[in-house]
């Protein structure tokens, strides 16, 4: 039977409005079920559940708050495979990649879990004769989530787990491509002790995404996805006087020095090229090689795509899966064709790649792409610059470390990059030059820890705050300093100057 996935409002499922979507299994690219689309309306009631259940979370205490996301964090683990097998059938990833994707997110809860630490403010005794003063930060109200297909689990768990420990309600707004992973993290709260309007989750596109920000009561926005939206969210939000964090796309350059380990550089740029068949913001899309390193490494690159096993995700032999849905594979797919017209040698053609119970990808039923390479892309052309966000990896030949470093600083992108090099001294050098927000030494995907923040730099990110870790919790709640004299008797009568120190 086909499955209907609706949103949750105050503890429970709601059908809301008539608009429906439908959701696919990518491996077959068969219909799996459909999801509610919200109405303005439907955001409003979700809204007005969590205006409802805030004050009792914003005033339970510290300890009590710890002890519910403790509860929740046992709740996913526990939930796990679960989970991971809801991701599988709608994002196509492999089994162990969704596992890995909760895994990265349990550690954002586990982070929230030390909220009472987090939040612990300062106090100066004395800033004035017999004034103290001392600064504590508070939620914000009612936040929003607006979340991507390529992380249905993982993204979220950036967000709520720190926005709720701060003693806000928080809304999120999953993808619409795959939603089912939204309701289970939403009943696993309410499992775990949640006050039911404290998590809530609309299902949807634009037409919710533009009520919640607009809403009044909505305080604060936190969204990942693409470039563009990303800016979308950001003026927008911001003009509604709320406060906006919005990460948007990538196209992350590991650049190769000649002295570095071509064994490790090709593991390293196959792993993190074709993982989650490209589908991840971290992932590494372009290698630069600098001369002389190219054609040897390429053949190593070449030797380990070949062996890659393609199929579907609930297959324990699969380690990459189809793409998540049919138009994007066909954009992903026009690539291959663009790079040939700009000048760039096709390498391995990802369609003519063979699928475990399938025939070529380009003839299996679903949406299926295999590991692509493209080699001697042509430094500026729209393969070497443009997103793709699929499973094609581009070549650029570079002569210098210098002119390689230009091309990542020239890019309209800051996310991740990575160096490979066994020279200590010219790593120290690219962390300091790169004009990119998190930085990979000899590491291809160095996505933060979660008590680290995660964020790019550029059109990488909108707002000054990146997700998670210290900047999370500073996000999601407002500082106040006070100042406190209790009257003894040196009080010293009426005096209009200006405050000074005394
Ligand atoms: P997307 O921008 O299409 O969608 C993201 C969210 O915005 C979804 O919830 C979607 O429903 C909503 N949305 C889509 N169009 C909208 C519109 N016109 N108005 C308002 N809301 C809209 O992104 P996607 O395809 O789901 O995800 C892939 C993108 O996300 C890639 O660009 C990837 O790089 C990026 N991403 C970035 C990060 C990061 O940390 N920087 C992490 C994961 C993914």
């Amino acid at each position: 039977m086909s499955k209907v996935i609706t949103h949750w409002i105050n503890g429970s499922p709601a059908d809301g409005g008539s608009r429906t979507q439908e959701i696919f299994n990518p491996a077959t690219g068969e219909v799996s079920g459909t999801v509610t689309m919200a109405t303005a309306a439907d955001v409003d009631a979700a809204v007005a559940a969590a205006v409802a259940a805030w004050p009792q979370w914003r005033d339970a205490s510290l300890v009590k708050r710890s002890q519910v996301l403790f509860r929740y964090r046992e709740l996913m683990y526990a939930h796990r495979d679960e989970l991971a097998a809801l991701i599988f059938a709608e994002h196509g990833k492999v089994h162990s990649d969704a596992l890995g994707e909760v895994a990265r997110g349990l550690e954002v809860v586990e982070f929230a879990c030390g909220i009472p630490h987090l939040l612990k403010g300062g106090f100066s005794e004395g800033v004035s004769t017999r004034v103290d003063s001392y600064s504590i930060r508070q939620p914000l109200g009612v936040v929003a989530g607006i979340t991507p297909f390529n992380f249905p689990a993982m993204v979220p768990m950036w967000m709520f787990p720190i926005a709720i420990a701060c003693g806000n309600a928080f809304i999120l707004k999953p993808s619409e491509k795959d939603p089912s992973a939204s309701l289970l993290m939403a009943r696993l709260w309410q499992e775990a002790g949640l006050p039911d309007g404290v998590f809530g989750v609309v299902q949807g596109d634009k037409v919710a995404v533009d009520r919640l920000l607009e809403h009044p009561d909505v305080k604060a926005v936190s969204f990942v996805g693409s470039t563009p939206i990303a800016r979308y969210v950001y003026e927008t939000g911001t003009a509604h006087g709320k406060r906006v964090q919005a990460l948007g796309g990538a196209k992350n350059h590991m650049l190769v020095l000649p002295d570095a380990d071509l064994d490790l550089v090709a593991d390293s740029a196959v792993s993190a090229g074709f993982g989650s068949a490209g589908e991840r913001c971290m992932a590494i899309s372009v290698v630069l090689a600098v001369d002389p390193v190219g054609d040897d490494l390429v053949k190593k690159i070449v030797e380990r795509v070949d062996k890659l096993v393609i199929g579907p995700g609930d297959d324990p032999r699969s380690e990459m899966g189809p793409l998540v849905t049919g138009p994007h594979r066909d954009k992903v797919a026009s690539y291959l064709d663009l790079g040939v017209s700009e000048g760039a040698t096709l390498v391995v053609d990802g369609r003519q790649t063979q699928v475990l119970g399938g025939a070529a990808a380009a003839e299996t039923p679903g949406f299926w792409l295999g590991p692509t390479v493209l080699d001697h892309v042509p430094a500026g052309s729209r393969v070497h610059t443009e997103e793709i966000f699929g499973p094609v990896l581009s070549i650029v030949r570079v002569s210098s470390y210098e002119e390689g470093l230009q091309l990542i600083n020239g890019l309209e992108f800051g996310n991740g990059t990575a160096v490979f090099t066994n020279d200590g001294g010219a790593a120290r050098r690219f962390q300091n030059e790169v004009e990119v927000g998190m930085v990979g030494i000899n590491v291809p995907i160095p996505v933060p820890m979660a008590f680290y923040s995660f964020g790019g730099w550029k059109a990488s990110l909108f707002g000054d705050t990146h997700v998670h870790g210290t900047e999370g919790v500073h996000f999601y709640t407002r500082g106040k300093v006070v100042t406190s004299r209790w009257l003894d008797p040196s009080h010293g009568g009426v005096n209009l100057g200006f405050p000074t120190n005394k």
